[in-house]
């Protein structure tokens, strides 16, 4: 690999700032994101054959929407697909038998034929929450054993633009001892990843664990004890911050864990580096990106959907039946054919409900371009006045909304 092609495989700028959001562009391999982003998941393989978009239920019908199929009826939705989160872990949800796994890791994911209208940024996790947060799922359907290497390699077989070292999560009631054990281990790991990546095409995200300050600065002061200062910085691209799934819910705990995280990042001098929130819901969105959070992964509009629930906006969400679909001018609600299959009038779930999540992540995704918009003006009015009309009539999420514009937005008056 020369220099050249080093440095050319990621590049992140931060073009405005307003309080302590920010936007920016992340390019990797060429491919370019605007920032703050979502994540959406998507199950690229889900024991299925080419045929069926390699299956996987309303994660097929989404798929379907991506590359433009012919069973949904419109064209591609590349630009809500700029981005995608996918589980090295997805491949152990579908007893797999080995022939199908090998098949699937054969061809990266943007080379298959099936995928070409696919030319978002992928970033894989390492599924570490499923293999090592005391599930039972460990591989063994397919006689690969779940360690540092085997999920390097399922990483970049699927061609991915982001990976992140296999961690071992906290949890929130782990002792102060189990804690420093499990970073331990995610130092293993590390110390092992950036051995066999080097020739990684794409950036590197270092996971983070921690719900706090102290939390966090311990985490990094272990990981360093095996793995050099120089060396972390020089190896990684940026910060996948975890363990908050838990706590997706404690709205407190959130906006502590990110506003502590830019602080552990700015002390440590990566600062600079992109932060990538792990697997939270879509309504925390905006208080993230005003919290400074760069990306964020989400299958929010997949749950939803599943629910039977249809977002009125990103705050509100209505049952299926009593939706409106004339007062969204989406691709989905503009087509009589997929509002008929959302009226229920379709075979199969994931066609009544597949176009329901599709719809779910256009209204996030369109709300993150509006934050970006806000961000963009570098007038803390603008971002202001964006959560007073997100969150103004909903009770539950206004008073976190308020404490995030007084901590980074100088407050309301
Ligand atoms: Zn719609």
């Amino acid at each position: 690999m020369t220099e050249n092609v080093v440095r050319n495989r990621f590049d992140f700028d931060v073009t405005a700032r307003n309080g302590d959001a920010r936007t920016g562009s992340l390019v990797i391999n060429g491919t370019e994101l605007e920032t703050p982003n979502l994540f959406p998941v998507i199950n690229f393989y889900a024991g299925g054959t080419d045929n069926s978009v390699y299956g996987g239920g309303i994660h097929r019908t989404l798929k379907e929407f991506m590359i433009g199929a012919e069973r949904v009826g419109v064209e591609p939705m590349t630009e809500y697909f700029d981005a995608s989160m996918t589980s090295v872990a997805s491949l152990t949800d579908y007893n797999l038998n080995r022939n199908r796994y090998e098949s699937y890791l054969d061809t990266p994911i943007k080379q298959r034929p099936l995928f070409e209208n696919y030319n978002g940024l992928i970033f894989a996790d390492s599924g570490g929450f499923k293999f090592l947060g005391g599930t039972d799922i460990d591989g063994s359907d397919f006689e690969v054993e779940m360690n540092q290497d085997a999920v390097y390699d399922i990483q970049e077989a699927f061609g991915s633009d982001i990976i992140v070292n296999l961690d071992h999560p906290i949890a929130p009631d782990d002792s102060h001892a189990t804690r420093v054990e499990k970073a331990e281990m995610t130092a293993e790991n590390i110390h092992t990843f950036l051995s066999i990546s080097r020739g990684f095409d794409g950036a590197k995200y270092l996971t983070l664990h921690g719900y706090n300050y102290s939390m966090m600065s311990e985490f990094l002061e272990v990981i360093t004890d095996s793995v050099p200062e120089g060396v972390l910085k020089e190896g990684f691209d940026g910060i996948a911050l975890g363990s908050l799934v838990p706590k997706k819910d404690d709205r407190d705990a959130l906006i502590r864990a990110v506003t502590d995280c830019r602080e552990v990042m700015n002390e440590w001098g990566i600062g600079h580096w992109p932060l990538h929130v792990l697997g939270i819901s879509s309504r925390a969105v905006p208080i993230l990106a005003a919290l400074g959070a760069d990306s964020f992964d989400s299958s929010t509009h997949i749950h939803n959907a599943i629910n039977g629930k249809y977002n009125e906006s990103l705050m509100k969400r209505v049952d299926l039946d009593d939706a409106d679909f004339s007062n969204c001018d989406c691709p989905v609600c503009s087509s009589d054919l997929l509002v008929n299959r959302m009226r229920g009038n379709a075979e199969y779930q994931k066609d009544v409900l597949g176009p329901v999540a599709m719809h779910n992540l256009v209204v996030v995704k369109d709300e993150l371009a509006e934050i970006r918009r806000r961000i963009q003006t570098e007038d803390e009015d603008a971002l202001i006045a964006y959560f007073e009309e997100t969150f103004s009539h909903d009770k539950t999420m206004r008073q976190y909304a308020h404490k995030v514009v007084n901590q980074t937005l100088g407050g309301y008056f």
